[in-house]
């Protein structure tokens, strides 16, 4: 005879994509029982206020770890088809590439020589060009937004069958939303220390964002999903962050993701402002540019560790300069992005494992705690997977819809 289930306290630290996807799960569950399973998520300072708010939304079967994408892939389709994704989060196929372009000079910099201080560009490790297999060779004809005297040749590494996308705060909202109509509760409040009892976890302690009053929340289960500061909330946690920039541009275009590889010219220099400053680059620059259905065109830089993570997403100092960068990089070879404005400038940090590897889902060796973080830059497209499979060890007992013994944080703890 099946034993009665017991009442559940289940705590989520962070209203990230990761946490957010983990309470949807939960909620869906077949085991959840809303009269006596309790999730909350606790929330620091707002859902999706971090990486899941700024990222691109690419979704791939080419991802990595290669044990969870096509699990997460497929959920994702599937909860686009039951909640209307397509509307509520912009999830749609698109086809997805590598351009290899010369940029060209306009605006501010036009005629003007500069110096160049040669840096090499820091790639998110999202792929590795020379590894990404090149399926077919030329450029679309659809493929119209970048001028055809710029674009030197093209790649394609994903097809609409093998690549998708969402709006990842649309998308991480959505979750939360979701979660809570179904009796999920968001607290927003800094987690401060995860506390237990023998070998067991015990609760929560956090201050409460408005009152700055410190609370303790008992929990039977907590989930560690803090993504850059799951370190802040449990020093073990091997989690590292690095900072990266990226743009919104308004540019109505074909529904590509593009991976480029641009060549300056010599003299190429920074507009904005009427001065042309020294350009932080060498001669080659791979900004990504994703086109969104809602009529812009996503952008993002380089990686750098220049400043470390601060307390909070809210204290996350976004570095003008480097927005620009981008921008000029990306109009230096497409006109609709020349001519749009720019509708956000902003940085986040992106989670990763020490030493790689990740991301890190399941128990810690403390009952009742688990991980759910490290996800680098496939965290939106495998939230999905982390979700299911962290509702599975917390109803079930172990991972059922994937074999993860390589996401195991106890390896790497
Ligand atoms: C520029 C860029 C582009 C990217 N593009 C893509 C992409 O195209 N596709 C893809 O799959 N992935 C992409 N990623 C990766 C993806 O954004 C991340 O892997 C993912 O967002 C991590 O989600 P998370 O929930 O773990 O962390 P976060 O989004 O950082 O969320 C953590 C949350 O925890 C909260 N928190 C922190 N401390 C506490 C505390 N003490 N108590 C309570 N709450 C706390 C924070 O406020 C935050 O809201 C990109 C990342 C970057 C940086």
């Amino acid at each position: 005879m099946a034993s009665e289930p017991r009442p559940r306290n289940i705590v989520i630290v962070g209203g990230g994509i990761i946490g957010c996807t983990c309470s949807y799960f939960l909620t869906r569950h077949p085991s959840f029982d809303p009269s006596i399973h309790k999730i909350t998520i606790i929330e620091a300072t707002a859902i999706a206020s971090g990486a899941s708010g700024k990222a691109g939304g690419l979704l791939a079967l080419w991802a990595y770890p290669a044990n969870i994408v096509k699990l997460s892939y497929q959920l994702h389709a599937e909860l686009a088809q039951k909640h209307d994704g397509a509307k509520r989060w912009g999830y749609r196929a698109v086809h997805c590439g590598s351009l290899r372009a010369k940029g060209r000079i306009f605006g501010d910099a036009d005629g003007k020589t500069v110096g160049n201080n040669g840096e090499e560009w820091k790639k998110l490790p999202k792929t590795d060009n020379k590894k990404a297999k090149s399926i077919a060779a030329g450029i679309p004809k659809d493929l119209d937004w970048f001028d055809a005297e710029a674009v030197k040749g093209y790649s394609e590494m994903g097809t609409p069958s093998t690549t998708a996308q969402v709006h990842p705060y649309q998308f991480t909202t959505s979750m939360a939303d979701l979660a809570k109509e179904a009796g999920a509760k968001i607290i927003l409040g800094s987690v401060t220390a995860v506390d237990s009892f023998g070998d067991g976890v015990k609760g929560v302690t956090y201050e409460d964002k408005d009152t700055k009053h410190i609370h303790t929340l008992p929990a039977t289960d907590v989930i560690l999903a803090a993504g850059p500061w799951t370190s802040h909330v449990y020093p073990e946690a091997p989690i590292e962050a690095m900072r990266a920039h990226s743009v919104v541009i308004k540019a109505d275009v074909t529904p590509y993701a593009v991976f480029s590889e641009i060549d300056l010219p010599k003299d190429f220099g920074r507009t904005g402002g009427g001065d042309v400053k020294k350009k932080r680059h060498g001669l080659s620059v791979s900004p990504e540019m994703y086109a969104r259905p809602d009529g812009t065109v996503y952008a993002c830089g380089e990686g750098d560790t220049l400043i470390p993570l601060p307390k909070t997403s809210d204290l996350v100092v976004c570095d003008e300069d480097r927005c620009q960068d981008i921008i000029d990089y990306c109009v230096s070879i497409s006109t609709p992005m020349r001519e749009g404005d720019v509708l956000a400038r902003q940085a986040c940090y992106l989670p990763s494992v020490a030493g790689g590897g990740g991301p890190l889902i399941g128990e810690t060796g403390t009952k009742g705690l688990f991980m759910a973080t490290g996800h680098t830059c496939w965290g939106i497209q495998n939230s999905c997977a982390t979700g299911k499979l962290i509702s599975e060890f917390v109803f079930d007992g172990k991972a059922k819809s994937a074999k993860i013994d390589s996401l195991d944080p106890r390896r790497f703890l």
